[in-house]
């Protein structure tokens, strides 16, 4: 079958990979000069297949007037005159019940461990050069209440067969001595051994070199579709600034964009942007201490990867609008955090800064699938989560599209579910 696919992001270039892998002839259209230049550029490096929680958790209620007020909070909310935020907060909201939220962690879970399954094959197939590194997790935790939850949500998650272990203070310090500045501040930290950590852009680039060199997938990129051009309730063509390219099936992937050229055929999305920021700062092994093993500082929500030669770190989730800048006053509030966390641990003020736009869905899950139109497909809407859920989520929808039955119940990540 000859298969568009929309995007050239990580979930995109995963979808291809797998399409192309299947024997499909897969043809991707990347709108930028180059692939995963968006959201998929500079984000927290974290292959965190246990830690998939949905934000949406009973728990965030008693913290929203917090997000609305507080400028320097780790989540911020800014009313828009937006329908579409409007919508989405509505959803999520919604999405804030225990039973919710445990349901969704459960799915999540089952679509992480797929994911962690496929990339421990892609490394071993391809011979991908991401600085792949897998060197475990630790979330460490100020707030001894946060803390008590954190151990209640390991007890749950052990029953669905996620290995973690909880840790007091000096335990933590002992296993990442780079935190040894936050001994006296720490409640305890979850290490989950079985998390990993790596560059999502040069992942993304790499297995697109694998898609095309080893199973034939066509990669254009400076190509952008405008739209796409049906013959009731099939897609025929995507109408692209190449001109029109026809195809057997389309699969969409591309990021906060697949809202807007879905609307025209009358499919809605509830995504919506939950912007972030990075820093990806040099290290000099002579002078700096960084962390060894991915770290999540649960009190600022900040995250830190090593990779290769630069120490990651990532945070901030800000409800603020579709068009969203990179804001300054975030950027010094994130250099000020990673300062205090690990002081020493990279040269902060020569570190390169990043923006992106999270492609969310209110209950944090991303759709896969079927469309109402039967050769129109659905791989986006990964929010926090499209590197760690890329390889599996592309999974799913070849199994979809080949019709075979799918490896996790597809209806969990279906459009309308
Ligand atoms: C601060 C931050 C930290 C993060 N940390 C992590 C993390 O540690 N671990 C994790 O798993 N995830 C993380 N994420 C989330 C992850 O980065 C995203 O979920 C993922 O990159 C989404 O990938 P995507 O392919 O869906 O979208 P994108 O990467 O945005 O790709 C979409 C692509 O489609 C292309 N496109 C759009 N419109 C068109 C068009 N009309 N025609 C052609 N092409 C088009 C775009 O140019 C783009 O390349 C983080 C995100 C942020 C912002």
């Amino acid at each position: 079958m000859r298969v568009c696919v929309l995007g050239g992001g990580v979930v995109g270039v995963a979808s291809a990979y797998f399409l192309a892998r299947e024997g499909h002839t897969v043809t991707l259209l990347e709108a930028r000069d180059g692939l995963g230049l968006e959201t998929s550029l500079a984000n927290g490096a974290q292959l965190s297949y246990s830690y998939v929680a949905p934000l949406a958790d009973p728990s965030v209620l008693p913290k929203l007037p917090g997000w609305l007020l507080d400028r320097d909070s780790a989540l911020r909310f800014v009313p828009r005159l937006d329908w579409q935020q409007w919508r989405w907060c509505l959803a999520f909201l919604r999405a804030c019940r225990g039973s919710v939220a445990r349901r969704v962690t459960a799915e999540l879970l089952g679509l992480g461990q797929l994911s962690r399954a496929r990339v421990h094959e892609l490394v071993e197939r391809e011979a991908l050069a991401f600085d792949y590194q897998r060197n475990g997790k630790l979330v460490v935790y100020r707030d001894p209440e946060a803390f008590a939850a954190a151990r209640r949500q390991l007890a749950y998650q052990a029953t669905l067969g996620s290995h973690q272990q909880a840790l007091d203070s000096a335990a933590c310090v002992a296993l990442e001595p780079a935190l040894a500045a936050l001994r006296d501040k720490l409640a305890g930290g979850i290490h989950t051994p079985s998390e990993e950590a790596g560059d999502c852009h040069a992942f993304t680039v790499g297995l697109a070199d694998a898609a095309a060199r080893r199973f034939g997938a066509r990669i254009r990129c400076g190509v952008r579709v405008d739209g796409l051009r049906r013959e009731g309730r099939r897609v025929v063509a995507a109408q692209t600034s190449a001109g029109d390219i026809e195809a057997d099936a389309f699969v969409v992937c591309a990021g906060m964009r697949s809202v807007s050229l879905l609307a025209p055929l009358g499919l809605r999305l509830p995504m919506y942007p939950l912007t972030g920021y990075s820093l990806t700062a040099p290290v000099d092994p002579a002078r700096h201490l960084p962390p060894a093993l991915s770290v999540t500082d649960l009190h600022y929500k900040v995250v830190y990867a090593r990779l290769g030669g630069q120490l990651r770190v990532a945070g901030m989730v800000d409800l603020v609008g579709r068009h969203a800048r990179a804001d300054q006053r975030r950027i010094a509030l994130l250099t000020q955090q990673a300062r205090e966390t690990f002081p020493g641990g990279a040269d902060f003020d020569a570190a390169a800064t990043w923006c992106g736009g999270r492609p969310a869905t209110p209950d944090s899950k991303p759709l896969v699938g079927a469309t109402p139109y039967s050769n129109l497909w659905l791989n986006t809407g990964h929010g926090a989560l499209g590197f760690t859920l890329a390889c599996g989520s592309a999974t799913l929808l070849a199994d979809a599209m080949a019709g075979r039955p799918a490896a996790l119940d597809l209806s969990a990540f279906a459009l309308g579910r």
